[in-house]
Order: C-alpha cells, then structure tokens, then sequence
C-alpha cells in the first residue's frame, strides 16, 4: 500500500487535484482560493506546486492531497485513496489491505444496500406494499422519484426481511449492528425490523452509500399512538449531526445554483426536488449542526432556509444561525406565507408559487424583525421591550459589524427608538460565545513575541527567490534564538547550490521540514517586491534587536542594584557603561525606524 501511495502522489499534481474541488487563482509561485475549511471573504487556502502541499493562513489547516480529500470530503485514509486512486488511473490492490474496521464498515454498507433494495421492491412490486404505494403516489410523489430516492415499504412481518439477508449470508450481529433490526423482547432468538409497517426513506451520504434509514408511518397504522418519524439509531455507520438528506442526489444543482435551501423533513426535500428544485436538501428538525455547515460549504456559501415559520422563536435554530453567519454564510429565509405549513404542502398545492418564493428570499435578519413586528406591537412601551428581547439575540451574532449596524439601525426606526438605546440594550444581550473560526484561531499554540519574529523574519528571507543569497548578509545582524529556526537559518546559509524549495525540504531533518515548509508558505504568501522585502527584514531586525537591548537594560539595572548595596564601585561603573551604551543603542535603533 506504501507502494501505491507515492505511485499516486507521483501522478497527481496538488494543483490539478485541489483545482478540481476550488476555483485556484495563481499568485506568484503558489495558487490561492478561498478556504474551505473555515469561512472567508479573501483567499488565504495556498496550494504549493513546489513542494505539492496546500496551507490555509487563516486557520491553519495544511497537508498534501490525501489530507485534502480527507478533510474535504470527510474520509478516512482508506476512501480518499480509493478517490485518488481513480483520479491517478491506479488500480488499487482491493480488499486484502482493508483493515478489520474498514471491511466491517463495508460489510454494514453493503447489508443496508441490501434492505433499502427490499424494502423499494416490496413498496413498488409486492402486494404487502399496496397500501403504502396508493398512499404515497396519492401524495403526488412518482414512480420514478421513488425509484430515484429509493423510497421502500418495510412490511409488518419482519421475518420476511431477516431471513433474506441471513440467506445473503449477513450475520445477526452485522444486521443489528446497523441500527435496523433488534432482538425481540418477547423472544430472544427472533429479530424485529424497527421500521416494520412504514414507509422508509433510505439516508445516503454525498457519495451515495446508504447509512441508516428514516420510517414515515402510514396514516393507515393500526396504532396511532406511534411516532410519526423514526431513525436509525446512532451507529458505527450513521450520525445524525452529519446527515443532510438528499446531498447525494442535490449537491451538483447545489453548486449550479450556488445556493442550498435548507428544509426541515423528506417530503419537503423529495417534494420540491421533483418539481425541479433540486438544490435542495432536509436536516430533519429546525437545528443544524456544524458538520452539516461544513459539508455544505463544501458546494456553496448562501443558505436559504426553508424551516418552520416560527423559528425565530427557537433557541437551537438561533445557534445554528449564528453559527452560520460566523462561518462566513449568506442566509436567507424561504417565505411561504400563512397558506402553506411546509415546503412539501407548498410545492404540491402550487409549485410555481413555491419557485416564485425561492426567488424572492429575504436576508434572514429583515426576516427576524419582521416576525417580531408582526407578534408584537411596536407602539406600546411592551411590545417595544418584546420586540428587543427577541430579535437582538440575533443581531449580538452577527459577525461583520457593518451589517450589524445597518440591522441595529434599522431595529430603532421600526420600534421609534434611537439607535444609541437600542446598541446599549445589545450590549445588555449576551456576547456572542466565539465563533468556530475565533475559537481556531485561540486554540493554535500561543507564540510570544520573539518566536512571533524570528518566524516572521524567516518566513521574510524565504519570500526572496535567493534567500540563500540573503542570508550571510543577516548572519552578522542578528542571532536566531529559537533551536528549529536556527538550525533553517543555519543551513540556509551554509547552502553552496541555488535554492530549491523541494531539495531544500529534503535535507532536513523529518521534525523540521514541516517547519520549512510553513515558513515557506507564509513568506511566498506576503507575495512582497524586493524593496518591500528588504524594509520589512530591516524593520523585524530593529524589533529583534530592541527586544533583547531591553532585556539586557532590565538585568544590568538588578545587577547595579545588587553592586549598590555591596558598595562595589568598580562594578557600577562598569555596568553604568554598558547601561549607557545600551541606551545609545536603543535611541539609535528608533531613529532608524521608518
Ligand atoms: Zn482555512
């Protein structure tokens, strides 16, 4: 496998790779785009042709082409292989290298391809699934969207469905492992179907593979007393926090229309989808998670919701829109006015009310004022105190404070007040908890000051195209402090060939060519002229400098203390010499600056 994996990287190039999942600008020695790892407005993702890696500076994310389709598409080693493999025209020697986990995992993919096939068969051609196929067709769903979604029937008796797939030669403990079937509680050795008697729904993820299932009873239950949707139980295969159902299916007319609307169940996905709005996909319930904002970013940054009009009300639907808006997404509400309590009932009663809706959003702050304006009455002293209360708990978290202060603007012309009142009550609201991206950038190792420059001043050096011939010149200007950068700077300046970023790596030691290459990122990405390069060195040497001078004055003022109080003479003016000479130093350090 070792084999295969530089066979891969030897036929791929980064740019060629990571060009195919971004649009990459060329900038200088490196290409650039827009990360999307975490949310941004100016491109700091660099992608290296030089020494085939990639690095955002923003948060920090860094690696080569595996790591990439492992972070972008959320794999684990084995897929992303499997991805690039494909992408290299390399044939994979299969299965025999999997490890335990993976063949399980495969095991339980293939098992619930199996059920999510008998359950479609039994809802389209089997007599046990009639009742459920008139009501679902009565509905106004097709037989080829059916077809399409996979849609099933899981019949009442669920012994039909375990002894096929325990002929398929499937285990007991595969089949209970991914979350469909259970032992019964009346008799151990039989096993139950969870989703006996309703109409299934299987959940893929974006590459299609079917990871658990969602059961929609049918009106016609003989017990009403149960819940009208079940899931597949959290398993080795399926979490809920990252399922978006229908992504499989949508995210091509996502990335076209460079926008997703966001619903709530399947038939308000399944629903709009055949009615030819395909960019589209259900989070099933009013909250989404980050996982699910990642996979999303991945294909687009404008969010339209389409949830449950009285979401503004709800706690955990406010935190996932701040949670949007901090990773850099539009969002926009979806209205449908008091007619329609869904998309689904929408879209089926007049779809091109619905497409004419999907034309005409509103940025989801207008929408929150305007759902508070129309609970409560702005003209009295109350509702006034209503309206605040609801509505600025989402404007707090707004990130970009220029928008912020337009809605705050807004908000005091709307209830009559003047804007300073309503920015003091704001900042009565709790703060905003920090962001995804703040908090990324809190938890990266804290740098002090001096690590901060000789950093800043490598990474300047490595910005030249001959730093190797910049580097005697700084030799006698200035000592490195930290060991890693020292020894860079020490081999740097001891090179004899030109300087090539990717040979240069290599000479290395393993721990100090991550290091390299960083520096040589960072210095590439300030993508300075000569001119500039050279007073932004001479500038980071004066801060150097100015650093240890008044480190220096801090421990010769103890030692003229300790020397006072011994009465040493000699010593102090000594040390008075060197404190004035320092201090020349210094003022002859400021005049230099620019
Ligand atoms: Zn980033």
């Amino acid at each position: 496998m070792e084999s295969q994996v530089e066979e891969i990287k030897k036929k791929l190039d980064v740019v060629d790779v990571i060009g195919k999942y971004l649009p990459l600008k060329k900038r200088g020695r490196h290409f650039v785009a827009c990360c999307p790892f975490h949310g941004e407005k100016t491109p700091s993702f660099t992608v290296s042709p030089e020494l085939q890696i990639f690095k955002c500076f923003g948060c920090g994310k860094a690696g080569d082409i595996f790591t990439f389709v492992q972070e972008f598409d959320h794999l684990d080693f084995r897929d992303a292989l499997e991805e690039l493999a494909k992408m290299a025209g390399v044939t994979l020697i299969k299965d025999e290298h999997l490890s335990e986990i993976e063949r399980h995992h495969k095991r339980l993919v293939d098992l619930n391809y199996e059920v999510a096939k008998f359950y479609n068969y039994i809802l389209t051609s089997h007599p046990l699934g009639k009742l459920a196929l008139d009501y679902i067709l009565n509905r106004g769903t097709t037989l080829d969207t059916i077809k399409l979604f996979k849609i099933g029937y899981s019949p009442a008796n669920s012994t039909l469905i375990t002894s096929y797939l325990l002929k398929k030669n499937f285990t007991v403990d595969e089949l209970i492992a991914t979350g469909t079937f259970g032992h019964s509680q009346y008799n151990q050795r039989q096993l139950y179907d969870r989703f006996q008697d309703r109409l299934v729904f299987p959940l893929c993820d974006f590459r299609d593979r079917v990871l658990g299932f969602s059961g929609r009873i049918l009106p016609t239950s003989k017990n009403p007393n149960l819940a009208k949707y079940i899931n597949s139980p959290e398993t080795d295969l399926y979490h809920k926090s990252q399922m978006l159902f229908g992504l499989n299916l949508a995210k091509e007319s996502i990335k076209k229309a460079k926008s997703v609307i966001v619903v709530e169940g399947e038939f308000d996905m399944v629903s709009p989808y055949q009615n030819g709005v395909s960019n589209i996909v259900a989070i099933k319930g009013t909250a989404f998670t980050e996982d699910q904002l990642h996979l999303l970013k991945r294909y687009t940054d404008t969010l339209i919701l389409g949830l449950d009009s009285d979401f503004a009300g709800n706690n955990s639907a406010r935190k996932s829109i701040a949670l949007a808006d901090s990773l850099g997404f539009d969002i926009s509400v979806l209205q449908l006015g008091e007619k329609y309590k869904d998309p689904d009932e929408a879209v089926r009663d007049d779809p091109d009310f619905f497409k004419k809706q999907v034309e005409s959003v509103v940025p989801v702050w207008d929408f929150i004022i305007a759902s508070a304006l129309k609970t409560f009455d702005p003209t009295t002293i109350r509702g006034k105190k209503e309206i605040l209360s609801m509505v600025l708990p989402f404007l707090v978290k707004i990130t970009n404070s220029v928008v912020q202060s337009d809605y705050y603007h807004k908000l005091a012309s709307e209830i009559g007040s003047d804007v300073d009142a309503v920015i003091s009550e704001a900042n009565k609201v709790n703060r905003p908890e920090a962001s995804v991206v703040t908090t990324l950038h809190t938890s990266s190792e804290k740098i002090n000051k001096v690590e901060q420059l000789e950093d800043y001043l490598l990474s300047l050096i490595f910005s030249s195209q001959k730093p190797h011939l910049l580097a005697p010149k700084i030799v006698d200007q200035i000592e490195f402090t930290l060991p890693r950068f020292k020894n860079i700077f020490t081999n740097l300046s001891v090179l004899t060939t030109d300087f090539n970023p990717k040979t240069f790596a290599d000479s290395l030691s393993p721990e100090l060519s991550p290091v390299f290459n960083n520096l040589y990122l960072a210095g590439t990405y300030l993508n300075l002229d000569s001119h500039h390069r050279l007073l932004e060195i001479k500038k980071t040497i004066n801060q150097l400098l100015t650093i240890s001078l008044k480190q220096r004055q801090v421990d010769i003022s103890s030692q003229i203390a300790r020397a006072e109080s011994a009465r040493d003479d000699t010593l102090i003016n000594q040390l008075e010499l060197e404190y004035n000479s320092i201090l020349q130093q210094l003022s002859s350090l400021q005049s230099t600056k620019t």
